[in-house]
């Protein structure tokens, strides 16, 4: 083991100020993807900010037209909500597809998030509803905020303290899992806001997520899965591994696109 400092401070601010004072410093929220990756030596922060006891990073709440998600909620926390559930439940239905339990009691949306996996859940959400993530320095919306694999706006010392969803009239998610990790081969948020139609896609594409531009137009005739007929995704600037090539993804966008517009209209 290699030697680090253990930090727990009890507000946000305190959590920015230790940030700020510490050299290599990191912060801590479920440890999911930090711990693993401190194990295997690809991170060696000399300093670890628990937000654990922040206090002021939990909790959801609805104001008016959005719903405001402190960076604390674990994912199961999200799912589980009764003001999620009702206000967007393709949120809560992402929420609840994460992992397995134990990773949805101590992933959290903040990290999950600050980490942009570009198999992750929530990178969907957020650009399809059009979030907006909150820092202790600055509102940034989703479109600027993913900028590519693992990799965000977010600047050195900088803290996720919420994440804020516009409330839309349909949404729905779909993914195609790996059986073994749980994350997308490929998922797909759709969301209807008025007249504004978002196709966001996780896990297929070479720079993380991004938006199907084609499927949104052809949303817009008619928000049905009637509409995405004959439609596909090419394979160019898809992503291939040992999992899938980067035909069998650019199909499975066709695929989980209509599957998350049925279940937004409750098909
Ligand atoms: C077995 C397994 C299966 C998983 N399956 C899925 C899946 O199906 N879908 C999915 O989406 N995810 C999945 N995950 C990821 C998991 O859900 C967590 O979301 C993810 O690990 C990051 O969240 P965390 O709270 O654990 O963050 P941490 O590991 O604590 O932190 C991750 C990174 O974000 C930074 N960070 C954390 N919080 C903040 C903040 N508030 N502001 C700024 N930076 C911050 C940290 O410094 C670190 O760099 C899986 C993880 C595991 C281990």
């Amino acid at each position: 083991m290699y030697a680090f400092t253990y930090h727990r401070p009890g507000s946000a601010r305190q959590a920015a100020g230790l940030l700020a004072r510490k050299e290599d410093a990191k912060i801590l929220a479920g440890g999911h993807t930090l711990l693993p990756t401190m194990k295997q030596r690809l991170a060696a922060p000399t300093a670890l900010i628990d937000l654990g006891a922040c206090g002021d990073l939990k909790g959801i709440v609805r104001k008016g037209r959005v719903v405001v998600i402190g960076a604390m909620s674990t994912h199961a926390e999200v799912a589980e909500s009764a003001i999620v559930q009702e206000a967007i439940p393709g949120l809560a239905y992402l929420a609840s597809h994460i992992g397995d339990p134990h990773v949805r009691h101590r992933g959290t949306i903040g990290g999950s998030v600050a980490n942009n996996d570009p198999a992750a859940d929530y990178p969907a959400a957020c650009l399809a509803l059009g979030a907006t993530i909150v820092t202790n320095q600055r509102k940034l919306v989703a479109d600027d905020f993913f900028t590519g694999l693992y990799e965000t706006a977010l600047e050195e010392g900088e803290i996720i303290t919420k994440v804020v969803f516009p409330v839309v009239s349909r949404a729905g998610y779909a993914k195609f899992r790996n059986p073994a990790s749980r994350y997308a081969l490929v998922g797909v948020f759709v969301a209807k806001r008025g007249s504004d139609i978002r196709v966001a896609v996780i896990g297929a594409g070479e720079g993380g997520v991004f938006r199907w531009l084609e499927a949104e137009t052809a949303l817009k005739a008619r928000f049905a899965p009637k509409s995405l007929e004959g439609l596909k995704h090419p394979a160019t600037g898809i992503n291939a591994d040992m999992h899938a090539d980067a035909e069998y993804r650019a199909h499975l966008i066709g695929v989980m696109t209509k599957q998350a517009v049925a279940q937004a209209v409750g098909r």
